[in-house]
């Protein structure tokens, strides 16, 4: 539970040296770049991995709850940078165990990130359970103040159920504004989120539904 989980007091205490050990220049002791983009629930890392290519220049950071699967998630990513040596790949995405629905602002400073990924979150399917989900009015706000303006926050899932309930709550938050189908179409986010999660894998195979939401963090009113 939450007591085992270890967390920086503020980003600033925050260690990310350990996490992307590439972007750290001993000399001056600090990191040369910030994280950017956060995968919240991440999973087996598959959008970490695809993200990684199409996003050089920023620093990606999967967020998970489950101790087992951020360490699969760990191990797979030493493994890649392991393999592609040479090129010095993958150094850009990193793996944290915590519950993003509690210490989000521990880690990020105000206006830090310029994408969130929600891939096929837990849906809490029972009424009594859906204020354990991940997409609530309060979080929204923690969502929007560690996003700078014009930054996207992406959603994707199976359940049409959910995806009705994040739309809800997106487009009832003052500021969020969903982006249209156009925008989607030409974004690239949106077609690597589409296909390279690993639950998104399986409800390929199952022949399923896959609804996407994005929104634009708008700017704090004056
Ligand atoms: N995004 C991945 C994908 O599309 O393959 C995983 C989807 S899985 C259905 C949802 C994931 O969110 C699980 O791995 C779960 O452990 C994680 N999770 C649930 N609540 C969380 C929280 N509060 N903080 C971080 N991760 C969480």
């Amino acid at each position: 539970s939450d007591h085992q989980l270890e967390y920086p007091l503020n980003p600033d205490e925050m260690d990310w040296s350990k996490l992307y050990p590439h972007y750290y220049d001993a000399e001056r002791k600090e990191m040369t770049k910030n994280v950017t983009i956060a995968d919240i629930g991440c999973g087996f890392g598959g959008l970490l991995v695809d993200l990684s290519p199409a996003f050089p220049e920023d620093l990606i950071l999967g967020m998970e709850i489950r101790v087992q699967v951020t360490n699969y998630v760990e191990d797979r990513i030493i493994a890649l940078r392991n393999n592609h040596k040479d090129e010095e790949k993958y150094q850009n995405i990193s793996v944290l165990r915590g519950n993003a629905m509690k210490f989000l602002p521990n880690f990020f400073h105000k206006s830090q990130l310029s994408k969130m990924f929600f891939c096929f979150p837990d849906p809490h399917f029972k009424q009594r359970k859906h204020k354990a989900r991940i997409i609530t009015n309060t979080l929204l706000s923690e969502y929007a103040y560690v996003l700078k303006e014009g930054g996207v926050i992406y959603t994707i899932t199976d359940v049409e159920d959910l995806h009705h309930w994040m739309v809800k709550h997106l487009e009832e938050h003052p500021l969020f504004e969903r982006l249209s189908n156009e925008w989607e179409a030409q974004d690239k986010c949106v077609t690597i989120m589409r296909n390279s999660t690993e639950e998104g894998k399986k409800v390929e195979r199952k022949k399923g539904a896959k609804y996407i939401a994005c929104f634009k963090r708008l700017p704090n009113p004056i």
